[in-house]
């Protein structure tokens, strides 16, 4: 008897998942996914006025040979390539990113602030390793100057979260470190120092956002077995069934989740109390997406910008249409795309997001209020899973989860399925997917489940 493997969401980890499966010629498999559309948080949208969207700035690189090639199998030759262009508004000016590595940009007070606290942390010989959170890392690393004028303010915009309450043990390579003799030199000498990280150059589909990519792989897989605008509404995992929004039901073997795990174990009857309580100190962001669609020529060549201060609502906007010209509807046209977090911590108005979007633009420097009437198209999407918080209790919390979830047969994966922001990008989704599913239809080389 062959053992069924259910798979929930088609984002970029279920849809790596079942890709791996049947690369693998496993074909007891089927997915679920609740929206009528695949891609998941990495999926795109037209809007009405021909501007394509995606669920914030994404940016597509990758060490993993795996998804690497899979993606340019995908796209053949239609896809741009990127160099990062990419800077931070500080006390109205534009500093390119990595911040600490060019604050020569910044008034020369703001300069010495920053070259001062990194010399403080440096004499104080606090060991950033034995900070207990996030803000304290950041002080023993950045020192006073840069953590106020930047790391401190952009975190808290970008996490709705305080960085006193998350952990520190994320970081690795999301945040550019500093070399004191590197930022004084730059100083010194005039220099630009803008290569740092794995981001430094990305690829960008020709068409159809990123999410062009997910279409295309799920267009590899069998149309039947892809289940979309298919909710799970409860697990009963004693027989392993799954009871569906729609109130139909279906059996499986084995369970891949990538759904929000904390919505998973509330979605399942009879948890034990220390996994559900585990499950409800998770704490994850949302991120409202506002699409500004402008009938003019692009006015730069820039990626995307960072906004630490209280004078807009967003953390980071992208020029979109600088991504692919098929992102706009034509010449004469280009396209910003803006990011504001919000949750209990850093509550937003939704309904006026739009209009203090614009005010933001203008108030940061992006736009003037002539340029406003030039705007042709505003679009919203409302993602309430944003970011996964890696808050001080979560890696604990997650240990107690999965590890129950395993006995019950189910393996969870993804951004939200595995709820590690340091793992939790679209290459990393994927590949989680694709591995679990070779794990669980293959446990070592013994087939536990039959091909
Ligand atoms: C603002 C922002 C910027 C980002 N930038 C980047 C970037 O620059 N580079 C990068 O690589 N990644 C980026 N990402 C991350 C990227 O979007 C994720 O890595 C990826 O989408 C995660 O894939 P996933 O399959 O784990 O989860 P998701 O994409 O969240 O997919 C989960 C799927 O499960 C479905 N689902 C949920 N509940 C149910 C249910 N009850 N029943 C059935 N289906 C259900 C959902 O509808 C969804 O389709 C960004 C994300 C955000 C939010």
């Amino acid at each position: 008897m062959s053992k069924r493997i259910a798979i929930i969401g088609a984002g970029p980890a279920g849809l790596g998942a079942a890709y791996r499966l049947q690369e693998l010629g496993y074909d007891d498999w089927v997915l679920y996914e609740k929206n009528n559309y695949v891609g998941g948080l990495a999926a795109s949208f037209r809007d009405e006025h021909g501007f394509t969207w995606d669920i914030g700035g994404h940016v597509l690189f990758s060490r993993y040979e795996y998804f690497t090639r899979l993606v340019l199998s995908l796209l053949g030759d239609e896809y741009l390539e990127h160099e990062r262009v990419s800077w931070v508004r500080v006390l109205d000016t534009w500093v390119p990113y990595p911040f600490q590595n060019n604050i020569r940009y910044l008034p020369p007070a703001a300069q010495l602030e920053c070259v001062l606290g990194l010399l403080d942390a440096a004499l104080d010989g606090r060991d950033p390793k034995s900070a207990k959170n996030f803000r304290d890392w950041t002080l023993a690393v950045f020192g006073e100057g840069i953590a106020q004028y930047f790391m401190l303010p952009y975190n808290f915009k970008v996490w709705a979260y305080p960085p006193e309450l998350m952990s520190k043990d994320w970081i690795a390579e999301r945040v550019s470190v500093v070399d004191i003799r590197r930022v004084l030199s730059n100083i010194l000498l005039h220099r630009d120092d803008v290569r740092w990280g794995p981001n430094s150059k990305f690829i960008f589909p020709l068409a159809g956002g990123t999410g062009e990519i997910f279409r295309r792989l799920a267009g590899r897989l069998p149309r039947e077995k892809l289940v979309l605008g298919k909710e799970v509404a409860a697990v009963d995992w004693r027989r392993r069934e799954l009871h569906f929004a729609d109130g139909s039901g279906a059996e499986y073997d084995f369970l891949i989740n990538t759904m929000p795990l904390d919505r998973l174990i509330a979605a399942m009857p009879q948890v034990p109390e220390e996994v559900r309580s585990a499950a409800q100190s998770l704490v994850h962001n949302g991120v409202l997406v506002v699409g500004i669609g402008i009938r003019q020529e692009c006015p730069r060549k820039w990626c995307w910008m960072y906004f630490p201060e209280g004078n807009c609502p967003f953390y980071r906007v992208t020029y979109f249409s600088n991504y692919s010209p098929n992102n706009v509807p034509g010449p004469g046209y280009y396209s910003l795309m803006c990011e504001t977090s919000y949750s209990a911590h850093k509550p937003e108005d939704k309904g006026g997001i739009v209009q203090r979007t614009i005010d933001g633009l203008v108030a940061a420097g992006l736009l003037s209020r002539t340029d406003c009437n030039d705007i042709v198209s505003t679009w919203v999407l409302d993602a309430e899973y944003a970011y996964p918080v890696p808050s001080l209790e979560r890696d604990r919390a997650l240990s107690a989860i999965q590890a129950w979830l395993r006995e019950a047969g189910i393996y969870s994966c993804g951004r939200f399925g595995g709820w590690r922001y340091e793992e939790a990008n679209m290459d990393h989704s994927l590949m989680q997917g694709a591995e679990l599913a070779r794990r669980v239809a293959f446990h070592g080389d013994t087939v536990i489940a039959h091909v």
